[in-house]
């Protein structure tokens, strides 16, 4: 047994050989030729001349062993439904949509744009989508129809595959209209629109182009499409990132350095067997969506959990009945989910049995201490953070499997994931820092491994001018974001580039100030900001959630509670870091994957046009910070 150190070690200079070895973790058709392909950096091609089919290894494969054993649960506390497919089962679902889609002339190569809640017809449409070659496209469900129009306007799909509606809150959410308004908007039109008709909202058709799942399925009910055995590199899908710093990417992923890379972490990372159950509470619009509420607990051979609703309907018991019920092993979710029930009553995690549970996995975004703890001290399980971006599919950081028991440290994500040489980098001189303790920008030096993104669709160009040449004097890939590494080779990630803070000359990353304000016991949650300051360059603002509002009735003990959260910061971070106002507010503003969209604060304190607001949650939160800034 080696050290994890070693293993790292070895992923980075024995990385044909390391990358190889991972490549027998999955079926090919023809075995690679070639390992790593970098003649062309920072285009990397991973297991040249190998053919693969991601949807025969997420299912086909498992058809000899564990036919009969369940692959995909689809629960809605919004319809109170419960269906449950065998791998067998969703083998059967899966040909037909396969077969549907080409009936509606979808060949390989074609995109798919997929517009649908969290159902099952949503995992039979992406597998039906990579058995034919055809990539994907999905779009979050209930994303606005400009939105939706620019992502048709850029995939410019042959089909696209949505429902009459998702529901959330109880509230049904209508898609067909936002659906009809962003075809109408885009100059693409796509030839075919089929439509799963959940009963819960009208639709109005539009004959020739529209189509009823329903009846397809009926037609092609005994279908037989095989897995089209596709080269390595070529795409199985596109997906935006999150639009948390401006206009979303289009991020195409390769077939098989991405099946490997997921069948890999699924080992190496998640320690998953076949047979257990994976729950991840993410979306199918996301990027955790893709790896791990779809392909990667598949590719295990894992029964995985789709989830639609919210994590505190009927109550906020509901996640923990359901690990409870289908004795999940393995749960991943973000910490925005997590702050939201820290809120509730804490009996309700008390009054289920969650002792199936290996861990719970957290990413998305900075896991805050307190609530690290709070969860870990509720659960009783080891609670692991992992830093990772669309862009890259799977965990950058994390505690991987193997790493010395017991190292969890609260704050950091941790250590670097094997066939990842994370380095960080000066952002100015383009040196990279060795010394503990620095702060820099978190890069990658090339080739990506495999399963990261290999290219911006449809544009080369964008993807070596945004991610690898921000940093003076070479060619290195950038995550933009901001962070240190301690001696023991542990990360903590500051804020994202354009976050960081300069105020009088003093370098300081938002998530440091916001890490220490979230320390006060009646802070639920944090936004801290700089804002253009004539006299400081800049200054920081906090844009505060208090845990208890009620006991906040009066200025006077608003003014307290901005008054002791100053001297926090004071306390741990210096005066320096002192923001120079606390709003305490009701709400932060978001985008819809749960992230903090402090561009928008900090456009707003700073008087000007907040920019694309598309992916945001609820833009009426928005107002109560301009009218408490004034703005
Ligand atoms: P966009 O790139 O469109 O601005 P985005 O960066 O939010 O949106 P994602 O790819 O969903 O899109 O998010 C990745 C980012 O989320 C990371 O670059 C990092 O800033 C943040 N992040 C993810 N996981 C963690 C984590 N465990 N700790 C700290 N930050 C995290
Ligand atoms: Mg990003």
């Amino acid at each position: 047994m080696t050290s994890y150190a070693e293993f790292h070690q070895r992923s980075i200079t024995e990385r044909d050989s390391f990358w190889a070895e991972q490549a027998r973790l999955i079926d090919w058709q023809t075995q690679p030729q070639q390992i790593c392909d970098y003649s062309n950096p920072p285009f990397a091609r991973w297991f040249v001349g190998g053919t693969t089919n991601l949807c025969h290894n997420a299912v086909d494969r498992h058809l000899a062993s564990r036919a009969d054993q369940a692959a995909l649960i689809a629960i809605s506390t919004e319809t109170n439904t419960e269906r449950s497919y065998s791998f067998a089962e969703l083998h059967a679902e899966v040909q037909r949509m396969a077969a549907s889609l080409q009936a509606l002339g979808v060949k390989k190569g074609d995109r798919v744009l997929i517009y649908m809640p969290m159902i099952a017809e949503a995992a039979f449409a992406m597998l039906a989508c990579v058995r034919i070659g055809a990539l994907h496209s999905v779009v979050f469900g209930g994303f606005a129809s400009g939105s939706l129009a620019s992502r048709i306007e850029d995939a410019q799909p042959v089909a696209v595959v949505s429902a009459d509606a998702g529901s959330r809150g109880g509230k049904v959410v209508p898609y067909k209209p936002l659906l009809d308004e962003a075809i109408a908007l885009s100059s693409h039109k796509p030839q075919a629109v089929l439509m799963v008709n959940r009963g819960l909202a009208p639709m109005d058709w539009v004959e020739g182009r529209d189509q009823d799942w329903a009846s397809l399925r009926e037609q092609h009910l005994n279908a037989q499409v095989p897995c089209e055995w596709l080269e390595s590199t070529d795409p199985s899908y596109t997906l935006y990132t999150s639009g948390t710093t401006g206009k979303p990417k289009g991020v195409q992923r390769d077939t098989g350095g991405y099946t490997v890379a997921l069948a890999a972490s699924m080992k190496h990372i998640f320690d998953a067997e076949a047979g257990q159950t994976f729950f991840a509470t993410s979306d199918i619009g996301w990027v955790v969506g893709h790896s791990y509420i779809i392909y990667g607990p598949l590719i295990a051979g894992m029964a995985t959990i789709m989830y639609e609703g919210l994590p505190t309907r009927p109550d906020a018991g509901i996640w923990w009945s359901i690990v409870e019920k289908y004795k999940v092993t393995h749960m991943f979710s973000a910490p925005t989910a997590v702050r939201v029930l820290k809120k509730q009553d804490p009996a309700y995690l008390a009054k289920y049995n969650v002792s199936s549970l290996k861990a719970l996995w957290l990413a998305g975004e900075p896991l805050d201490e307190p609530t690290a703890q709070w969860i870990s001290s509720s659960l009783n399980v080891p609670i692991i953070d992992n830093y990772w971006q669309t862009e890259t599919g799977w965990p950058i950081l994390t505690l991987a499997n193997g790493v010395e028991p017991q190292s969890t440290r609260f704050g950091s994500p941790g250590k670097a994931v094997y066939g990842y040489n994370v380095k960080l980098i000066d952002e100015a001189t383009g040196e990279e820092l060795t010394t503990p303790n620095q702060k820099g920008v978190v890069a990658i030096e090339g080739p990506l491994p495999p399963g990261c993104m290999q290219t911006v669709w449809r544009d080369d160009d964008r993807f070596v001018n945004t991610y690898w040449k921000s940093i003076p004097g070479r060619l290195i890939y950038s995550t933009f974001d901001w962070g240190i590494r301690d001696a023991d080779g542990y990360h903590f990630i500051l804020g994202r580039t354009d976050d960081v803070i300069n105020v009088a000359g003093h370098r300081l990353g938002t998530r440091e100030i916001e890490e220490c304000i979230a320390s006060h016991p009646n802070i639920a949650e944090v936004a801290v900001v700089g804002v253009a300051d004539n006299l400081k360059g800049q200054v920081a603002l906090a844009f505060a959630v208090p845990r208890d509002a009620s006991s906040l009735g009066d200025d006077a003990a608003r003014k307290a509670l901005e008054t002791e959260v100053m001297q926090v910061v004071d306390h741990k971070l210096g005066a320096v870091a002192r923001p120079s106002r606390v709003y305490l507010v009701g709400l932060l503003p978001k985008t819809r994957s749960g992230k903090l969209l402090r561009r928008a604060l900090q456009a707003v304190a700073e008087k000007r046009d907040p920019g694309d607001l598309t992916t945001m949650e609820d833009p009426a939160v928005l107002q109560q910070v301009r009218d408490l800034v004034g703005s």
